[in-house]
């Protein structure tokens, strides 16, 4: 079931070997921040085909903003991928009050930006989308994971919220909060539901990891970090492999998930407790494999 079809397997690679413009990945993602203001959104997250994520449906994204050759870009923040982080270091640096250089909006422009990657099926939504691209991925800031967060400790859930049996919908709740988009009433719908058999067969799972920002060296990182600090271009070797995903293919200015939520600077190292969901995730999984047999063998494959 979790096999990944031709087509996903070539924008997966698409996103790791792009060329200008090359890069698809955004395509892949379900932009609710796009509804209209007092909208609901009804989605359904669906399990990771990790098996190993612990989180079970989520994967936590970090990464820094860089202005390059004059363009905001969206650069991994390495401490995502366990190594040290010159971006974070330098923001610390500008941070630290005995610092002579201290300067507190510099430590924030540097600090990094944790948003939350999940797949889901799009239930109801105001906004048009590619109905045919049955499961879509989906990136939000911390002010719809802390939703999340609520439910898991409320004891409300009577099942991990993306069992496909039992399971709950979330609604995306868009309303306004000053001149920001504001997310904090989502919440995941009172009543449990199942998801289709026949969806469930059509359902190619992402491994959600690969769509965090992707990995570039350090030092086209150092390299990226210096002409942002310069204001020198950067043409560094693995550029491309810069990930450029556009939170907006339209010309219109759209909030980034993060920004829009007027909370990018989350407090170094919040415990994101993740949803305590490991033996669900299995069964979840276990399920899938059952149904996918299931549904080969009644096919006569
Ligand atoms: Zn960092």
């Amino acid at each position: 079931m979790a096999k990944k079809s031709l087509a996903d397997l070539a924008s997966a690679f698409a996103s790791k070997t792009s060329g200008e413009g090359g890069n698809q990945t955004w395509k892949l993602f379900f932009n609710f921040w796009k509804a209209p203001v007092d909208s609901v959104s009804t989605v359904r997250f669906l399990p990771d085909a990790d098996e190993e994520n612990p989180m079970g449906f989520l994967v936590e994204n970090l990464a820094h903003e860089l202005t390059i050759n004059g363009k905001r870009e969206k650069v991994p923040c390495l401490k995502m991928y366990n190594e040290d982080c010159p971006i974070c270091t330098l923001s610390q640096k500008y941070y630290d009050e005995k610092s002579p250089e201290h300067n507190e909006a510099l430590g924030k422009k540097y600090y990094r930006k944790k948003s939350y990657i999940g797949e889901v099926l799009v239930v109801d939504t105001p906004i048009e989308h590619d109905q045919e691209q049955l499961v879509k991925l989906i990136e939000f800031g911390p002010k719809i994971f802390k939703q999340i967060q609520a439910s898991f400790s409320s004891g409300d859930l009577e099942e991990a919220p993306f069992e496909l049996k039992g399971g709950y919908n979330f609604r995306i709740k868009k309303s306004k909060s000053g001149e920001y988009a504001d997310y904090g009433t989502s919440s995941f719908s009172p009543k449990q539901s199942d998801v289709a058999d026949d969806i469930i067969e059509m359902m190619n799972l992402y491994d959600l990891k690969e769509y965090r920002t992707a990995k570039v060296s350090r030092d086209v990182l150092e390299a990226m970090l210096l002409a942002d600090q310069t204001g020198g271009s950067f043409s560094g070797g693995d550029k491309e492999e810069a990930p450029s995903k556009p939170e907006a293919p339209s010309a219109k200015p759209a909030p980034k998930p993060a920004k829009d939520e007027g909370n990018g600077a989350e407090p170094e190292d919040t415990p994101a407790a993740p949803p305590a969901t490991g033996e669900k995730k299995l069964s979840v999984v276990e399920q899938l494999r059952q149904r996918a047999a299931a549904a080969a063998a009644a096919n006569g494959e």
